[in-house]
């Protein structure tokens, strides 16, 4: 339910996330990069008024009501959106080197991930990822994209672990860019998702992407095995690890998620 009476005094521009409970005539200090932004960047005055959410209560409006040196005391106004249900998509995907890591978890967080995985394989190049910058990208992400939560951000753990420890109710759409070798099937991802939801009756997933060297023989061996996989193609073309996860989320969103 949409309650616009807020939005003429609001400047849309400006959301925020928040850990903070929203609910009418609650108040609370914003500091820290937040409040650098509100008042250094975008220059706010007190009385402006800025869109909170916090992944549980829809989003809000509130008011400045004092402001100091990158900081502002805020005072929820009211709801301009209740929270609603979102797509269960969890993305897992072989870690890469920062500028293309932050791509993959912005574009992931639009395009409506619930959760960010990085998972280990035998060539992921990368030893060490930086949760914290996931966490900011998914953030700001969230924000301008006008989402009301923030996907999870999981701490990254091998494939092994995560297919033994795979929990029961989900499958995995696993993007098998050597689909179809040796005669093994694979499906287009709209056919593959239908087809394996009314076989099985779960209709919750996860999108599993490999590294830009692709899974080991063994590893690919090792995912279609799995019960709970399901493979499929992107098409003819070998994409990179970041333009596969982009086409794999929208063709999900499309044929199983908000986008139908
Ligand atoms: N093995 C390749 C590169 C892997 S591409 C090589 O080095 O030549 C990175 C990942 O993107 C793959 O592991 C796969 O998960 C996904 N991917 C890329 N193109 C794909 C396609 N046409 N179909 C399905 N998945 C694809």
């Amino acid at each position: 339910m949409k309650v616009n009476h807020y939005m003429s005094s609001a400047n849309p521009n400006i959301r925020l996330f928040v850990e903070n409970d929203l609910s009418e005539e609650a108040g609370f200090l914003i500091d820290g990069h937040q409040g650098h932004y509100l008042m250094n960047v975008m220059r706010m005055k007190e009385g402006e008024v800025v869109a909170l959410f916090n992944g549980r209560d829809g989003e809000w409006m509130a008011r400045l009501e004092k402001t100091g040196k990158g900081r502002a005391e805020v005072r929820v106004l009211g709801q301009i959106e209740e929270q609603s249900p979102e797509p269960d998509l969890w993305y897992l995907f072989a870690p890469v080197k920062r500028a293309r890591l932050d791509y993959m978890v912005e574009k992931a967080t639009e395009l409506g991930a619930s959760l960010i995985w990085p998972v280990m394989t035998r060539r992921t190049n990368v030893d060490r990822v930086k949760e914290e910058r996931l966490r900011t990208n998914a953030i700001e992400a969230a924000e301008q994209c006008g989402r009301l939560t923030v996907p999870e951000i999981r701490s990254p753990v091998k494939l092994e672990r995560v297919l033994l420890d795979w929990p029961e109710d989900r499958l995995i759409l696993f993007c098998d860019e050597a689909g179809g070798e040796g005669g093994q099937d694979i499906a287009p991802l709209g056919i593959a998702v239908k087809a394996a939801e009314e076989k099985t009756g779960l209709d919750k997933w996860a999108i599993l992407i490999g590294p830009e060297g692709g899974f080991t023989p063994e590893e690919r061996h090792m995912i279609r095995q799995h019960p709970q996989s399901v493979a499929v193609t992107l098409g003819p073309r070998i994409l990179r690890a970041d333009t596969a996860a982009v086409a794999a989320l929208a063709l999900w969103q499309c044929y199983a998620g908000d986008w139908q």
